[in-house]
């Protein structure tokens, strides 16, 4: 076996295992912090493990609450909060849409945010990391997260409205 026969890679997989990873470090971090794992904050970090989609506070209530009747906001904010002291989420700013929205990925990216849909891309970057190490070391601080967002109209919504060259204005 060469190994390059045409088994399909199973990116579901390993999809999975590292999501099931990253869930897991949120539910230490949140014990180390002293926060009791009930089953609403088990629930935001199995959501947060699993997107790409850089929800704000406000979307990931509203993804759990028909599951988690008694879930509240403030619950979400306290999560994430713990979570962004921790360096394993990153607050991102709005993205046109005076939200924060939540970053999952830490790896070295950029982030670009599109001010007519509010949706937040990433945009894998692996300069990133070494600007990262640079501003620790000039700066002395000890980096949490960045929020390295670049904003503007993204390529389906520059379809979309073709007359408009400009994003909007405020
Ligand atoms: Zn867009």
């Amino acid at each position: 076996m060469t190994g390059h026969a045409t088994t399909q890679s199973q990116p579901t997989t390993s999809y999975e295992a590292a999501a099931a990873q990253r869930e897991a470090r949120f539910l230490e971090a949140l014990q180390a912090a002293g926060l009791r794992l009930t089953a609403q904050r088990r629930a935001i970090c199995h959501y947060l493990a699993r997107t790409d989609a850089h929800p704000t506070a406000q979307q990931i209530y509203e993804a759990l609450k028909p599951q988690f009747p008694s879930l509240s906001l403030t619950t979400v904010y306290n999560t994430l909060d713990v979570l962004v002291r921790l360096g394993l989420v990153y607050a991102l700013g709005g993205a046109g849409d005076r939200a924060v929205h939540y970053e999952t990925n830490t790896e070295p990216h950029i982030n670009l945010a599109c001010l007519v849909c509010h949706r937040v891309i990433d945009l894998p970057m692996p300069e990133v990391g070494a600007w990262r190490s640079r501003v620790a070391e000039a700066s002395g601080f000890k980096i949490l997260g960045a929020r390295l967002v670049y904003y503007g109209v993204c390529p389906e919504c520059q379809r979309q409205n073709p007359a408009d060259d400009n994003p909007p204005s405020e």
